[in-house]
């Protein structure tokens, strides 16, 4: 059990440096753009606004990952990672080496997206029927 975690926890702080690589990476290229540069090409000027939002996104979604990465490597110190948090039964070593932030086993995960789809289509279906009609004109 502790040498299957060891294992993740060196798979973790690998994915860990290399998202702050790409981080970095997506910052230094956003630093980069030619700013001030006499430009009156509005074309330009959009393309640019563009990259800069897509780097933007990267770097939400890189946090995300950095932030999945510390909550696993948290609860591997707490001694509470690799075990389901729905069932408590312990995760395949298999699926945490390809889903190192799983926190659920393969039954419970899958159950748990039926309930969220489910729950989805509920709310879609609710909202779609608040949308009122409009309102008919006396006169
Ligand atoms: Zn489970």
């Amino acid at each position: 059990m502790v040498e299957r975690v060891e294992e993740i926890k060196k798979i973790l702080l690998k994915m860990k440096e290399e998202t702050l690589a790409e981080i970095s990476k997506a910052v230094k290229s956003g630093s980069n753009l030619p700013v001030g540069e006499p430009s009156g090409d509005i074309y330009d000027q959009a393309s640019s606004e563009r990259d800069r939002e897509l780097g933007l996104l990267l770097g939400d979604r890189e946090r995300e990952k950095l932030r999945n990465i510390d909550e696993a490597l948290l609860r591997i110190d707490e001694g509470e990672y690799g075990t389901c948090e729905e069932c408590g039964d312990d995760i395949p070593l298999g699926r945490l080496k390809v889903l190192p932030f799983a926190r659920f086993c393969v039954k419970c995960k899958s159950d748990i997206e039926k309930q969220q789809a489910q729950t989805k289509r509920f709310e879609e279906e609710r909202a779609y029927s608040e949308i009122p009609f409009g309102e008919e004109e006396e006169g």
